[in-house]
């Protein structure tokens, strides 16, 4: 038939620390222009498989593919060169830095894990920051940061701080954006904000991975969800039916 290439697709993926099977054999393709969702219980291995998709952690066994190129022998300084951008699970801004200029920076120097020297990066920003960078600029438009640009991180409400780390993975320009957790610690009216811009950038093309407890906000947000559970898959399908799996509502309730 006319199978069109997955943007990602992972193959009988594991990641084991000792004899922890934190991913324990998933294999998942996710379609190019969708927003596809992973629910799971707490220590299920959802921040593992993103780790192991952005190489930033080991992998036991399995392959990893990109738009139909296998990547997982790639380091993550390489990642994104694939398109591939992500957020964390927990804030990773540099606090010295304004929220241009983290926007600006990319999140590569993060994922080569953390800070460089500060002054090697304020060297390397002073340059670029002299004329504006259009890209930056969409970026802070695009997730309402305009007014924000020169405030520190640590100035911003946590709501804020996270748009800041979606808007410095907008502006790598990625195929595919990893979402992990990008609404924990917000309230209702940002967690709407964060699922339309979400929508609004899937309409644009941009194929997502999203990570969120708010099952709501997955049902909302989500065009297909996988759901796992001690490392594996438990299914996949459409949003309402995975949320009402037997299987899954197991699995959240611990039964
Ligand atoms: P989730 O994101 O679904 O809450 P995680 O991927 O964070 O789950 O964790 C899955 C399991 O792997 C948990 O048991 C966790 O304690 C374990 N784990 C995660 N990272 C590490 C690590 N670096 N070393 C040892 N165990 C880890
Ligand atoms: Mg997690």
């Amino acid at each position: 038939g006319t199978a069109e290439v997955p943007v990602l697709e992972t193959r009988d993926l594991a990641v084991h620390y000792g004899g922890i099977k934190a991913v324990d054999g998933i294999s998942m393709s996710l379609r190019p222009g969708l927003i596809s969702g992973i629910i799971g219980p707490n220590g299920s291995g959802k921040s593992t498989l993103v780790a192991a998709l952005t190489r930033l952690t080991h992998l036991t066994r399995g392959e990893i593919y990109s738009a139909g190129e296998r990547y997982d022998h790639l380091p993550p300084g390489k990642i994104a060169g694939l398109g591939i951008a992500r957020t964390f699970q927990t804030v990773r801004l540099l606090p010295e830095l304004t929220v241009a200029e983290n926007v600006m920076l990319g999140n590569d120097s993060v994922a080569e894990g953390g800070l460089r020297g500060l002054a090697g990066l304020r060297g390397r920003l002073g340059r670029r920051s002299r004329s504006a960078n259009p890209v930056v600029e969409e970026a802070l438009e695009r997730t309402g940061l305009d007014a924000f640009r020169d405030a520190l991180p640590g100035d911003l409400s946590y709501g804020t701080q996270r748009r800041v780390e979606i808007a410095r993975a907008i502006a790598m320009r990625p195929r595919l954006l990893l979402l992990d957790e990008p609404t924990a610690g917000m309230n209702q009216a940002e967690r709407g904000e964060i699922s339309r811009l979400m929508m609004q950038l899937r309409d644009e093309g941009l194929a997502q991975l999203l990570i969120e407890h708010d099952v709501q906000m997955m049902l909302d947000t989500c065009d297909h969800i996988f759901a796992m559970a001690q490392g594996r898959l438990l299914t996949e399908g459409r949003p309402k039916d995975v949320v009402g799996d037997e299987r899954v509502q197991e699995a959240y309730l611990g039964k």
